[in-house]
């Protein structure tokens, strides 16, 4: 078993004999406070500077729902905000959920309870129509048990999920599933942006609307786009909110631990030209991981280190877009 996958477990066996007692943290809360984060940085090759990870029991009162997040810092530093990806426990802790959801508190604060419970799930059935399905994971309703307002906001704001049983949860792959929705959560900050509630979805019909749309940029993408139908998609793009991003999803999975791992190894210098990188604004340096032989189309290589170099962002536009010509003057 993998030791991530024993601290889900060990966690669950031991935390429901604490909670009858007062609320204090111990060996045993550590384990998701704590030692889970820690296991989960290094295991998915994420930066503390990018991605909060962190868990909790409760504040002041054991929780009942336990948890424990990842974050995307460009996105949210809370769990009351924005959206995320969160192992969620059920109530009895029989099962753990791997899921992508939206931060409930803040539908609680701009709508009221009762509202906002509506509000989030037309959230949820919104977004998870534009992600479209992902093998492996499921859009229907995740059923934690709860009892309290805050349980029951999880459950709702729960756009696609996994579900493990923790007594058999020594036979999954929790990192390589972790890996997968985060890049689910990647393309879903692709379409939204930081800010969940820029959109205003109100009723079925918007959804209908952007559904649509969406098919007919997929049909058109790949014809030559002349004047009628350019007026036909801004035609029906006017009938919705500005703030929507529309994207073409690539469903190809490609395993970010990889292209971390070809960028460090490389210490983020571009292979072909030799450009040191440039600092972003978190402090990072900035380096493209390029596949050698595509992964996509019809040469299908290996999303693999081997078949993975790191590039200059100048480097990868000309390999992706440069003339033969150009690709040429810049392999030799
Ligand atoms: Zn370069």
């Amino acid at each position: 078993m993998s030791s991530t996958n024993a601290k889900f477990n060990e966690f669950a066996n031991a935390f429901p004999s604490f909670t009858n007692l007062p609320f204090s943290h111990n060996e045993t809360t550590r384990i998701i406070t704590d030692e889970i984060p820690d296991l989960l940085y290094k295991e998915l090759g994420l930066e503390f500077g990018n991605y909060k990870i962190y868990g909790s029991v409760g504040t002041g009162n054991w929780a009942e729902i336990a948890w424990l997040g990842i974050l995307d810092r460009r996105i949210t530093e809370s769990t009351t905000k924005g959206y995320y990806v969160v192992f969620l426990y059920d109530r009895e802790l029989e099962n753990l959920f791997l899921c992508l959801s939206l931060g409930w508190t803040q539908f609680e604060e701009e709508f009221g309870a009762k509202e906002g419970r509506q509000k989030i799930r037309q959230y949820r059935n919104h977004y998870s129509k534009l992600l479209g399905a992902h093998e492996g994971f499921t859009s229907s309703d995740i059923e934690l048990h709860a009892k309290n307002q805050l349980g029951k906001g999880y459950e709702a704001g729960t756009l696609l999920s996994k579900k493990y049983s923790v007594q058999n949860i020594d036979s999954v792959d929790i990192i390589d599933d972790t890996l997968k929705i985060l890049d689910i959560y990647d393309t879903l900050k692709d379409i939204v942006g930081d800010n969940i509630l820029n959109l205003e979805v109100t009723d079925t019909h918007l959804e209908t609307v952007v559904d649509d749309f969406k098919k007919e940029v997929a049909a058109n993408t790949f014809k030559r786009i002349d004047d009628d139908v350019i007026a036909s998609m801004l035609g029906k793009a006017s009938g919705k909110p500005p703030e929507i991003r529309q994207k073409m999803i690539n469903q190809i999975v490609r395993n970010r631990k990889f292209a971390n791992y070809i960028k460090q190894k490389n210490n983020f210098v571009c292979e072909l030209c030799k450009r040191q990188p440039f600092i972003q604004k978190n402090g990072l340096p900035y380096a493209e991981a390029d596949h050698i032989i595509p992964i996509g189309g019809s040469a299908r290589g290996l999303d693999d280190p081997s078949n993975l170099r790191c590039l200059c962002a100048q480097c990868h536009a000309i390999i992706t877009h440069g003339s033969d010509e150009e690709v040429r003057k810049l392999l030799s």
